[in-house]
């Protein structure tokens, strides 16, 4: 079927990143005393940029890649880059098939830089544009709750192909949304990559196995009743009104509080039915949402049965650059009831 290469080349370059990544929480993060240290955060979105990059380009070289980091800070920096050199070097799925697809290992510590720089593209309206979150949810990741691995394929502006890698959340797509799980949980039923297809619906598998025949179809909670429905939200009050979302969910006449967590994985877990709707409502006047925090996403809910807008109603604008310019906030909710979130929304905000 259409995009199947760049769907395999995706979902195995997030599970590789994710292997880092957790290797970064377990030895790096887990242990540190210092709540305020960020530098585990720098070390995993440096290398699980690179590692994703340089699958893409081993498949697909002449696309363009937005992604949040640039290596100019390691190129200055000896000992950081030296640190995640080793960690770069030796992260693989360690199956020969999978690191094929991949493009094997990345050669040397220059060329890591390489890779990380390609992620510099200014996106836009036309060709074949890849945008990367290393790390979303960096606060979630540094508490050992949620976050996420997130690729996504634009062709032409539009979200084609969208994969997140949720290490934390329970591979069971029918398990209660809950809110942190603590940093000294196992991993044992936990991790998920969530993938999409423009027009081909949405999927979970295992993180673990990546096993193909494990794959299954995921769909959102039609709402019968939209008192009984349940939100996500942001847990930083800064990315998102609490306030808000409190006066929205009360107009609503939703009595359950609302589960919040870092990351996409809202997006995912509202996708599998295990909550129902997420808002992101603007905290500032100027500051525009940037494409990778929403392009896997936003193509992950609406194929699942799902709508995504911006609290206007006009759906997400990734054809304007880096950032989503043209829209203000996320309102994504089951088809079905969109429209009367929507107006919730837009009541409460007066607009
Ligand atoms: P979340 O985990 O849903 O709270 O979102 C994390 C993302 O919020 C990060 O990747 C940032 O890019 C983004 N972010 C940073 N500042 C803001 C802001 N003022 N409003 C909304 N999102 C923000
Ligand atoms: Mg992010």
């Amino acid at each position: 079927s259409a995009y199947a290469r760049e769907l395999e080349v995706a979902q195995l370059a997030v599970q590789r990143a994710t292997l880092l990544t957790k290797r970064v929480f377990h030895e790096k993060a887990k242990g540190t005393v210092d709540k305020n240290d960020k530098s585990p955060v720098t070390i995993g979105d440096y290398g699980a940029q690179a590692l994703i990059i340089s699958a893409l380009k081993a498949s697909f070289p002449e696309d363009e890649i937005v992604a949040e980091e640039e290596a100019s800070d390691l190129r200055t920096n000896s000992e950081l880059r030296k640190t995640i050199w080793d960690l770069v070097k030796d992260t693989s799925l360690g199956d020969a098939g999978a690191e094929k697809t991949l493009g094997g290992a990345i050669k040397t510590e220059d060329d890591m830089l390489t890779m990380i720089d390609h992620g510099n593209s200014k996106g836009g309206a036309s060709g074949r544009i890849w945008a990367i979150d290393p790390i979303d949810g960096t606060k979630g990741f540094l508490r050992g709750g949620q976050y996420a691995v997130c690729l996504a394929l634009m062709v032409d502006g539009e979200v084609t192909v969208g994969v997140l890698g949720c290490p934390n959340l329970p591979v069971d797509d029918s398990a209660p949304l809950t809110a942190d799980i603590g940093k000294d949980a196992t991993d044992e039923g936990r991790g998920v990559v969530f993938s999409a297809v423009l027009g081909q619906g949405a999927t979970s598998r295992p993180l673990t196995t990546g096993a193909l025949a494990e794959q299954r179809k995921i769909s959102m909670r039609p709402i019968t009743e939209i008192a009984k429905a349940t939100f996500c939200e942001s847990v930083e009050a800064g990315h998102s009104s609490h306030g808000d979302q409190a006066d929205i969910a009360n107009k609503l006449g939703i009595t359950s509080p609302s589960v919040r967590m870092d990351s996409q994985a809202k997006y995912a877990s509202i996708a599998r039915g295990a909550g129902d709707i997420y808002l992101r409502l603007p905290t500032s006047k100027t500051y525009q949402e940037k494409i990778w925090d929403h392009a896997a996403g936003d193509l992950i809910v609406r194929e699942a049965g799902g709508q995504v807008t911006d609290i206007h109603g006009k759906r997400l604008d990734f054809t304007v650059g880096r950032t989503l310019a043209n829209n203000k906030g996320v309102v994504a909710a089951p088809v079905g009831g969109h429209p009367q979130v929507l107006k919730a929304v837009q009541e409460v905000l007066k607009i």
